[in-house]
């Protein structure tokens, strides 16, 4: 579900109508060459807002003055006209406006210090600030996707489907997989055109639309990609049953007693989830996206047959730019056995509908372990699997301890250090049984499962997409390959999302199409390196973190300090009794400039924000000390974060000082 709610230019009417009225009103709008300042300068072609509101109301086209600003600001919006000189909404002032369709090539709007308008001065700026420091890059390194992820096999989407077809599903498809979509006739040429319709896909083609660029965008199979459909949105709606659960089942703990058993209903918990990712599909769904955004979209698969040109469907669309948003799948490694057996990865749990009594679980990175600990909640014994000696290996290795200890407490089995010898399952049924190496000399063993469920990482969908036939290169482990403005080898195609970073967040690939649509259509230089990416994984408690990770700052050679605050020194987790956790920020050496920090604890996905504002706006930790925080709130931990470090700022002369001050005053 990717967040393109700001780039929609029309509320109630849609691009066709606003079009149709800029042609009716263009009939009564008196628009002549106008004269204003001193000494009086020409402004050509253009007409007044004031008088606009009033001839919007006489001619009945707005009810009102206020409901004519309102459809101006429509208009204004979809790129219809604009302001003669600068950035002006449209307002019922003398202001002078001028159609694009009369706009003389070769003279731009001005800002008031002479230099032109960009459409980037609109946009806010999305790398960080620094006041004219160097800034240097805040992305950690994440761990190496596996040496051989090139030769696991990668999961059809498509070949399993949406199930069970009941009402919520039959919306959801309805939305984002209409039944016989009937494409639009391909324009001449497109400004951009769009493969791949998941959340980075989305955000390139609703930004370039609302900037008026003529745009088609391609989906094979669902809009809304793997956020909406398969990932994000529906983990999150069975994780809040899954902590609802475990809240009731610790009840007593707080004075609540249950009376009778908790039990949960695995079916309710599917269906809730099902509704609730039918009720957000609109959001992303294609006649959202064609009739209320002007975009022509296509449901078919796209591929590239030239350097500026696409063919779905059998017909040929050619493009000034283009962006590749093919995402990713599931990777299957290729362990003996496994292939024949039914498995299930992300794209076919959510089609559960009923709970597997006894769950394998093989991968431990945020997919495997928040999905392992929402079904041992919702009562499947779980069993969870890691190749290495880790679980969350990107994440603190003590925020990454306080996980394992939460997972074991809660009941679940961790076996790391796997060494898988095969997988054996009759005729593709189930059971499946896992079989691992024993210790040295040690018998092998083995693990009986009703459901076995696959999260070893994710595959880049660079294949079938003609990738050559566009001057593209790309690797099947790391993906479409693209420098710092996200080009690919083609300079006129771009990549983002899954397919083109190793960090695969829903709001990574909107931050990257924001930076593509900059940089393809307005000329922008921002660099993805400077992009500062928060993350969370939504376990309980939730691991959350922003910046650099201590192994990068040494590994770097950057000196620096550590202040960190535990939950069990903070009021609000004490009262709550979740005093589980911390906060953890980095600071440069002899400065507060805060280069990294961990949160683990309740609500640590949203606590983060507070840190990565400060991060962007180049606030140090000395400064956040002075912010209040409302009592008793788990983000004191963050402004206490901030007094530590303060009180190294008193140094041993300072407090000579202050206490010869007390005596005098004594
Ligand atoms: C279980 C799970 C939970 C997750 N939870 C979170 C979370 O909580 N927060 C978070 O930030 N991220 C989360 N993610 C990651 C997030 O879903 C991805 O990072 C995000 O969806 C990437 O978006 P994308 O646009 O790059 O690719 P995708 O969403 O994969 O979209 C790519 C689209 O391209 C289409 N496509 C592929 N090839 C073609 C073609 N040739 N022609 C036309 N269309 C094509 C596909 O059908 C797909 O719809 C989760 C992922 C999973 C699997």
């Amino acid at each position: 579900m990717a967040n393109n709610e700001e780039f929609e230019t029309t509320a109630s009417l849609e691009n066709t109508d606003l079009d149709e009225l800029a042609v009716q009103v263009k009939g009564f709008l008196e628009i002549q060459d106008r004269k204003y300042g001193f000494p009086a300068k020409l402004f050509e072609r253009c007409f007044v807002g004031s008088e606009a509101v009033r001839q919007f109301v006489e001619n009945g086209i707005a009810a009102d003055e206020e409901d004519a600003v309102r459809i101006g600001n429509m208009m204004l919006s979809a790129g219809l006209f604009h302001h003669v000189e600068y950035a002006h909404a449209f307002k019922n002032d003398f202001l002078f406006y001028r159609f694009a369709s009369d706009v003389d090539h070769g003279k731009s709007a001005k800002k008031p210090d002479g230099s032109s308008v960009s459409w980037a001065d609109f946009m806010s700026p999305l790398t960080m600030d620094r006041d004219g420091e160097k800034t240097i890059s805040l992305q950690p390194v994440i761990p190496d996707r596996d040496p051989d992820l090139g030769e696991f096999a990668q999961v059809d989407l498509e070949a399993i489907g949406v199930k069970p077809l009941d009402a919520h599903n039959s919306k959801l498809l309805d939305h984002v997989h209409p039944k016989e979509w009937l494409d639009p006739e391909p324009k001449d040429n497109y400004n951009l055109v769009v493969i791949g319709a998941g959340s980075g896909g989305l955000v390139s083609a609703a930004g370039a639309a609302g900037v008026g660029a003529r745009v088609a965008l391609i989906e094979s199979h669902l809009l809304g990609g793997d956020c909406l459909n398969v990932g994000c949105v529906p983990s999150k709606a069975l994780i809040k049953c899954a902590k609802m659960a475990a809240s009731v089942r610790n009840a007593e703990k707080y004075g609540v007693k249950i009376n009778g058993d908790v039990t949960v209903d695995f079916g309710a918990v599917m269906e809730r989830m099902r509704r609730l990712r039918a009720n957000i599909a609109p959001h992303d769904s294609a006649e959202r996206f064609s009739k209320q955004m002007g975009i022509d979209v296509f449901i078919g698969r796209g591929k590239f047959t030239g350097h500026n040109t696409v063919e779905v469907n059998g017909k040929t669309l050619r493009f000034s730019k283009a962006v590749i948003a093919t995402g990713g799948t599931a990777a299957i490694p290729p362990i003996p056995g496994l292939a024949e057996a039914p498995y299930l990865t992300n794209a076919s749990v959510f089609n559960l509908t009923e709970l597997p009594a006894r769950l394998g679980v093989i991968g431990a990175g945020p997919i495997g372990l928040e999905l392992a600990q929402a079904f041992h909640r919702f009562g499947s014994e779980v069993t969870v699997f890691s190749r290495s000696g880790e679980i969350l290996p990107r994440e603190d290795p003590e925020a990454a301890k306080i996980v394992v200890q939460s997972l074991l407490r809660d009941g679940l089995n961790l076996q790391l250090h796997s060494k898988f010898k095969r997988v054996e399952s009759s005729n593709g049924q189930g059971p499946v049984t896992i079989i691992l190496e024993g210790d040295e000399d040690g018998d092998e063993l083995r693990f009986e499962f009703d459901a076995l469920l696959m999260a070893t990482g994710r595959k880049p969908s660079v294949k079938g997409i003609g990738l050559e036939n566009a001057g593209v290169d790309f690797d099947q482990r790391l993906g479409v390959k693209v420098n710092e403005k996200l080009q690919t080898a083609n300079p006129n195609i771009y990549a983002v999302g899954d397919v083109a970073t190793p960090y695969q967040f829903t709001h990574m690939a909107d931050f990257m199409a924001r930076l593509v649509i900059r940089n393809a259509l307005f000329y922008g230089r921002d660099k993805v390196s400077s992009l500062l990416i928060p993350w969370a994984t939504y376990t309980d408690p939730e691991v959350a973190h922003v910046g650099l990770y201590e192994k990068d700052l040494r590994d770097r050679k950057i000196e620096f300090e550590t202040f960190k605050r535990d939950f069990s020194k903070v009021d609000r987790a004490i009262v709550d009794e979740e005093t589980e956790g911390f906060v953890k920020v980095h600071v440069k050496k002899a400065t507060d400039q805060i280069l990294g920090a961990t949160i683990v604890g309740n609500h640590a996905g949203d606590m983060i924000s507070e840190i990565t504002v400060a991060m962007q706006n180049n606030m140090g930790l000395g400064k956040l000390a002075s912010v209040i925080h409302p009592y008793p709130t788990a983000a004191e931990a963050i402004r206490q974060c901030g007094d530590e470090y303060n009180k190294t700022r008193l140094t041993t002369t300072v407090k000579k000082i202050f206490s010869r001050l007390m005596d005098l005053q004594r």
